[in-house]
């Protein structure tokens, strides 16, 4: 990789109030790469992620194609394509699949949004048997994936998917992660992953950084992960 990164962060410090929940923490993500950040609860992942889009005051600095990100609001960092599929979902409950998804392309033109929803029930075809139904009806792991698809619908550069796995069951997880690896094989899209669940986010990751109390203490490849930095994780 000789090109600047997709994604810089460097050396980033937040604090909340007196308590540093990022210290010194530097990451980077390439165009097309998918990246796992693993911590367990509390470690700081939402913070950083957060952090990326443009929702917390920080020290250090954090770059999209090599441009400082500070002073961008959080409503442009997510309109260039840097979009969050925060854990807490915030899902319309009272609006439809369908409606929700439309809400999420509402930038696009009517016959480019349809083809995106079209790509998206082939990467979810529970979302296409679910289309007329009401978000707040949907169980725990379909709200988790039509929270990411409206996300796709916004055509990220770079997706970040702050815990996708919390709360789902062993039968769900084994679903999103089918279609974590299809998007991957099939766009070109960026993803950054925060989980707890290593075992979830190392099979689909070409990086791996740890997030240990604020900081990074490991970086490498998933194949490394087992040996070196596994202990207390799996
Ligand atoms: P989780 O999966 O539980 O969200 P996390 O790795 O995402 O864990 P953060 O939510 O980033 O961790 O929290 C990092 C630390 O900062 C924790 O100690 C948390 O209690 C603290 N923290 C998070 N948000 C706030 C806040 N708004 N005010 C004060 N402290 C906070």
């Amino acid at each position: 990789h000789d090109k600047v990164p997709l994604l810089q962060v460097e050396n980033v410090n937040v604090f909340y109030g007196k308590a540093q929940a990022l210290e010194n923490v530097s990451i980077h993500v390439h165009e097309s790469e998918f990246v796992s950040v693993v911590g367990l609860n509390g470690a700081g992942k939402t913070t950083l992620f957060n952090t990326i889009s443009g929702l917390l005051p920080y020290t250090g600095a954090i770059k999209r194609g090599g441009e400082a990100l500070r002073g961008t609001s959080a409503a442009k960092i997510a309109r260039d394509g840097i979009v969050q599929c925060p854990e807490s979902r915030e899902l319309f409950g009272e609006m439809t699949v369908r409606e929700n998804l439309d809400l999420g392309g509402y930038h696009l033109a009517d016959d480019v949004r349809d083809k995106q929803i079209e790509w998206l029930f082939d990467l979810f075809p529970i979302l296409r048997e679910r289309h007329g139904q009401l978000a707040q009806t949907l169980s725990g792991g379909e709200q988790q994936m039509l929270a990411i698809g409206r996300a796709l619908m916004m055509q990220p550069k770079i997706l970040i998917l702050d815990e996708p796995t919390l709360g789902l069951a062993p039968v769900i997880l084994e679903q999103l992660s089918k279609a974590l690896e299809k998007l991957r094989q099939t766009s070109s899209i960026t993803v950054l992953l925060g989980e707890q669940n290593v075992t979830f986010a190392l099979p689909h990751a070409d990086r791996v950084y740890v997030l240990e109390h604020a900081r990074i203490v490991w970086e490498g490849d998933p194949a490394r992960f087992a040996a070196e930095a596994g202990e207390g994780y799996l």
